[in-house]
């Protein structure tokens, strides 16, 4: 499977489409979930073309992946979320449900999260 230019998130990325930005470096850029599934939902891309985890862990460089985490680590930081708490999550594939094939994590916090799957 080839990376597929059109998906939104490569949109976003060419400000071809707008976004609500959240933060922003060299390797990652951060935006609200247009959907929010919790009371604060960003989801946090690589500016790499990588389709998915298993894409982006087997081929980003060092510098792509320590760029890419550490943004997620500071953006809870800067949204006060350390000290309560918050999930990350990402999928990856058909039985996780990734809708968009473009590797991005989620961060969910501002409220209790809850049970980590759905039993169903
Ligand atoms: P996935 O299911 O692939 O892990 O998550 C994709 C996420 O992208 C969903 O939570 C969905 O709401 C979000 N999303 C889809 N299209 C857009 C969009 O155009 N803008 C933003 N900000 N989020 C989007």
């Amino acid at each position: 499977m080839s990376y597929d230019e059109n998906n939104i998130f490569a949109k976003i990325l060419r400000e071809e489409i707008p976004c609500k930005k959240v933060y922003e470096n060299e390797y990652a850029l951060a935006f609200h979930d247009i959907n929010p599934q919790a009371k604060l939902h960003i989801l946090v891309i690589p500016k790499g073309k990588y389709i998915s985890f298993a894409d982006f862990s087997k081929n980003a460089s060092k510098d792509e992946i320590e760029g890419f985490f550490k943004a997620v680590g500071k953006i809870a930081e800067e949204q006060h979320l350390v000290k309560n708490g918050y999930r990350i999550l990402a999928n990856h594939g058909v039985n996780a449900g990734q809708e968009v094939p473009h590797f991005h994590v989620h961060i969910f916090g501002n409220q209790t999260l809850g049970p980590m799957i759905s039993k169903s």
